[in-house]
């Protein structure tokens, strides 16, 4: 991990953003908060696992599904597998040291079930409306 402060790279309401290698906080405080290093060092793992660059098209790619599901973009942006994730265990610090491989699958579930529904719900008149919004 290589941590690098700057409030210039790291977007509005954000504290940092990860892209492996490279941990960019918005201020350096945030390196000595542990809930805050073990979030990015999750995303850190999520990434190496995929190889990287697959990560980000998979992130983008599911912020927009999400978007059209929720139309809100910090819920689309909370219930990306990646950040559920990295949400429901960045408390856990010894997370990482059990954590399976591609275990942030057991987050994308919900994501299969949404697609899902959406073709039953693509079939209605109704859908056709709320998409074209
Ligand atoms: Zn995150």
């Amino acid at each position: 991990m290589i941590f690098i402060v700057s409030s210039f790279l790291v977007r509005q309401g954000f504290n940092g953003i990860t892209i492996w290698p490279f941990v960019i906080a918005r201020n350096k405080h945030l390196k000595e908060d542990p809930v805050f290093i073990n979030h990015e060092k999750i995303h850190l793992r999520q990434q190496l696992e995929m190889l990287v660059l697959p990560f980000y098209v998979w992130y983008t790619l599911e912020y927009l599904l999400r978007l059209l599901q929720y139309r809100n973009r910090h819920t689309a942006y909370r219930n990306i597998s990646f950040e559920r994730e990295a949400y429901a265990k960045e408390n856990d610090l010894n997370y990482l040291k059990r954590r399976s491989f591609f275990g942030f699958l057991e987050y994308v579930k919900f994501l299969f079930s949404w697609v899902g529904e959406s073709f039953v719900f693509f079939s209605t008149e109704e859908v056709f409306f709320s998409f074209k919004f």
